[in-house]
């Protein structure tokens, strides 16, 4: 059962400074404010900047001016997650000590290049929820002394989870609480589909989901309101949260605006920009109309 150090349930918006906002972030935000209200909670936000180098200032600036705009007031200050690097490589050694971590040093093209050459007759690599390969076996299967060498010589490397111990580690069946589509059940959690998910990399000191689950429980969330493009993210986000002992939120995985191409809008919002509809004169009451609530 999701607990919280407030009395009152906790939603969060949290988007990432990466790029403009657009229809797709005002649908998230406007119902987890919604929400909010209507339960009598509290509406935290969060500024999800762990890439530093897609997230800028200036798109963090057009956040608090679009939420200003489209009227969501959020509870100061603001959670930035640039600020909280250490938290995130605190849960990141309590893995290591669980030893369910490993350095990964294949860059992606590497990665592509062993899968190109796998499927040349006709195999199929396995590919997870979002279509990118799994990570392939043998960085987790190296001796400490080979690991040690590589690191010595100063190869970059990300950390990844070894998904295969991490589920010998928590209690299956793995479940969460989805309120999505208003009603309320219990949904089968399968996180061995991503893989040996990234934890950090040489670049980013945490990854998404491991941020995303510390940060959740740090700020007390207790119902997560997020696209359905996070769908399947959370069976990765309820393993972590098993295996740091973190409570569970519930989750409400919300339809997403599509472009007229069909597809999820993208960080190069155009016309479905927040900034540039404001600017062509729009108002709050069209946005909501826009993204149909
Ligand atoms: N930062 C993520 C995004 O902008 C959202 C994360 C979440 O809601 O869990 O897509």
């Amino acid at each position: 059962m999701p607990v919280s150090p407030f009395d009152k349930p906790v939603y969060r918006f949290a988007p990432s400074p990466n790029g403009p906002l657009h229809l797709g972030h005002a649908l998230s935000a406007l119902l987890n404010h919604d929400m909010a209200m209507e339960a009598e909670g509290h509406f935290l936000l969060r500024i999800e900047d762990i890439d530093l180098a897609r997230c800028t200032p200036e798109f963090e600036q057009g956040i608090y001016r679009d939420l200003a705009w489209l009227g969501v007031a959020w509870e100061t200050p603001a959670r930035r997650q640039s600020d909280h690097f250490s938290s995130y490589e605190a849960a990141l050694d309590r893995l290591r000590d669980m030893d369910l971590v490993y350095p990964a040093f294949m860059t992606r093209g590497e990665v592509r290049a062993q899968v190109r050459a796998f499927e040349t007759d006709g195999k199929i690599w396995p590919r997870d929820p979002d279509g990118a390969p799994l990570y392939p076996p043998e960085d987790k299967h190296r001796s400490r002394a080979e690991r040690q060498a590589f690191i010595a010589e100063g190869k970059p490397h990300a950390f990844r989870l070894d998904m295969e111990k991490a589920l010998q580690h928590i209690r299956l069946p793995l479940v969460w609480t989805e309120t999505g589509d208003s009603h309320q059940r219990e949904l089968p959690a399968d996180p061995s589909e991503w893989g040996d998910v990234v934890l950090s990399r040489s670049d980013a000191p945490s990854s998404y989901h491991l941020s995303v689950v510390v940060d959740d429980a740090a700020q007390g969330v207790t119902h997560v309101v997020r696209g359905l493009d996070l769908f399947a993210s959370t069976a990765v986000h309820r393993l972590l949260q098993e295996l740091l002992q973190l409570p569970s939120p519930f989750y409400h995985h919300h339809r997403l605006i599509l472009g007229e191409d069909g597809r999820k809008l993208s960080k190069s919002a155009g016309s479905t920009g927040l900034a540039t509809l404001r600017g062509n004169g729009f108002m709050l009451g069209d946005v909501r109309r826009l993204v149909g609530l």
